[in-house]
């Protein structure tokens, strides 16, 4: 440590939030450069490759193959999909000196399809999984808890190649086991979610949360069953239908100053004379939607009156077409929208699109705008009514609504996306023709899976999970050495002794972090417990009576064990 380019800090950096933000700058394991980039300095970039080489040694354990494809890219490929475009802000992009555009990549599938279809052309070749480790970037809107979210931050990403709709589900299914023994062999605690797709276009897709309040993504899950889903993917559990006999017919009502759902609900339980629910009223949101090269088209959405729109969800269900809210000058071109009381009859006698909520099932009886100012309808009935054009998932996701596998309540928690599996199917083979000779002399075109892992998200992932007030706390399997070792003691000879031990370990294949440095015993242990190895050894005041004392940074528990057999001791702990 007298070498070790390092540098602890006693104060946490001004610009951290999160725990394992300020323990890997204070501890000297990163530092920032610029919003969302990063250097690694020597602790930090060991455990870097810790977290490389264990996936690394899982990606090749199902037969995927290494290679590395530049960040700095040429514009035509990207053009090829429309993902320069897509890609909007989050897109670095740059010219060279005569005026071409680069981008610097934010993720790989272009490249990968191009690569496959410069060097493969026959059935017999496939299946085939590429893979790299490598830094990628995204002008994140906001960068975010230091390596947590970078623009600069390095990933997995592979991509599987088959010629059948089983291959591409195998090849799959072998990522996903890896990314458990992956985790597994990290020590992250994570939930497998269902995803809706993003960007990318395809099926079948999964995410791996890291559980941790730290993060940015909300996931809801059934305690029960153990579904497990983003929000975005959560599909509504809809009630069935009700007939529709007996029920009165809908009537009009003045319900004067009623825009907002709480002043309708407090008019209709005076007019209705009982208490009547958010729950019983249909509010109508309008929207504005455009299809990737289409016209803004008008769209109303009708979801509870006790729920909002979760904008996330709606995003989702509408992608991967643009939404934006109406402005005045919207309503101004559409005078039969009456603000606030907006109603499913004016949507659908003036072929408005009119998606609705999947509770509101045939038979079920609403309280709704009448599109007149200070009116609306009672006991407008669910198709007999109205008839919408179809059902949207847009409304938020609430803790205790019923799990769409109706084994229970929802739960929801936050976690950090740490990986992602997807059968992306033939959307980039499309895009570049990739064919290849089938075994019946025909062309077949590959189908692909992408799959990612954040490999330095991952760092700042497993110092947040495994921290304590202390310090850092890393699993053996990702630390910087595998023993700290602490001169505790001024006499030569228990420095010598140090070294010795320190030797043998090293000769034994164990990574000694030596504290040797002329600093107060108080100020060395600070700094181990911040700096976070599992086992740290101190050679202290018990060395004259032969003692040197085993500290685990995982229990906090400390023993003493003679000096003849420290090193078996040690490799002993060190080895589990
Ligand atoms: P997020 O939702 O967190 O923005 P994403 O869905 O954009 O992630 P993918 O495109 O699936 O991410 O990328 C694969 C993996 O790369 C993610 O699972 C995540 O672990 C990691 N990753 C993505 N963006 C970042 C980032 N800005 N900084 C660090 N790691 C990232
Ligand atoms: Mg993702």
């Amino acid at each position: 440590m007298s070498h070790l380019f390092l540098r602890t800090l006693r104060d946490d950096p001004a610009d951290a939030e999160v725990a394992s933000h300020k323990l890997l700058v204070r501890a000297g394991y990163v530092r920032r450069i610029a919003p969302g980039v990063y250097s690694w300095l020597p602790l930090g970039l060991k455990v870097l490759r810790q977290v490389e080489r264990v996936v690394r040694e899982e990606m090749n354990g199902i037969g995927a193959q290494e290679i590395s494809l530049p960040a700095l890219l040429p514009r035509d490929p990207y053009e090829t999909t429309n993902r320069w475009t897509e890609y909007g802000d989050s897109l670095f992009r740059l010219q060279d000196r005569k005026g071409g555009d680069y981008l610097l990549g934010p993720t790989h599938e272009e490249m990968f399809a191009l690569t496959v279809k410069g060097e493969y052309n026959s059935y017999k070749d496939f299946p085939v999984t590429l893979y790299q480790i490598q830094a990628k970037y995204r002008d994140e809107e906001r960068p975010r808890a230091g390596i947590l979210r970078g623009r600069e931050f390095i990933m997995k990403d592979s991509y599987s190649f088959d010629l059948t709709d089983e291959g591409l589900a195998s090849s799959y299914r072998a990522h996903r086991d890896a990314y458990e023994r992956i985790f597994a062999r990290l020590g992250v605690k994570y939930v497998i979610v269902s995803a809706t797709s993003g960007a990318m276009g395809g099926s079948a897709s999964e995410e791996f949360l890291a559980e941790s309040d730290a993060g940015e993504d909300t996931y809801v899950r059934c305690l029960e069953s153990g579904y497990a889903a983003n929000v975005e993917a959560v599909e509504t559990l809809a009630p069935e239908p009700i007939p529709f006999d007996g029920l009165p017919d809908a009537v009009v009502h003045d319900t004067p100053d009623t825009p907002t759902i709480e002043s309708l609900v407090a008019v209709a339980s005076e007019i209705l004379g009982r208490e009547v629910a958010g729950a019983e009223t249909l509010k109508n949101i309008l929207v504005k939607v455009r299809q990737p090269g289409g016209e803004w088209e008008l769209l109303g959405i009708g979801i509870p009156g006790d729920r909002e729109v979760d904008d996330k969800r709606l995003e989702a269900s509408l992608e991967p077409a643009e939404v934006e809210l109406l402005g005045d000058a919207d309503f101004a071109a559409n005078p039969f929208l009456v603000k606030g009381y907006i109603g499913p009859k004016a949507l659908l006698d003036n072929g408005v699109r009119y998606l609705v909520d999947p509770r509101v099932v045939d038979g079920t009886s609403w309280i709704t705008g009448a599109d007149e100012t200070g009116k609306h309808v009672f006991g407008l009935v669910a198709g007999r009514d109205f008839t919408p054009d179809g059902t949207i998932e847009a409304a938020e996701v609430r803790d205790g609504d019923p799990s769409p596998d109706g084994a229970g309540a929802l739960v929801s928690a936050r976690g950090i996306e740490i990986g992602h599996v997807f059968q992306l199917g033939r959307k980039y083979t499309d895009a570049f023709a990739v064919d290849v000779l089938g075994e019946n002399g025909k062309p077949v075109r590959p189908t692909m899976g992408s799959y990612g892992v954040g490999v330095s998200r991952l760092v700042a992932v497993i110092a947040e999970q495994q921290h304590d007030d202390k310090g850092l706390r890393w699993p053996a399997e990702v630390a910087p050495f595998g023993v700290h070792l602490v001169i505790a003691n001024k006499d030569d000879a228990a420095r010598e002794g140090a070294e010795g031990l320190a030797a043998d370990l090293d000769k034994a294949g164990v990574e000694v972090l030596l504290d040797d440095r002329k600093a107060s015993p108080g100020v060395k242990f600070k700094d181990s417990e911040l700096i976070g190895v599992p086992l740290v050894v101190v050679v202290g005041r018990g060395w004259s009576e032969g003692n040197v004392e085993l500290r685990d940074r995982f229990t906090g528990e400390s023993r003493e064990v003679a000096v003849a057999s420290a090193l078996d001791e040690i490799l002993a702990a060190v080895r589990g």
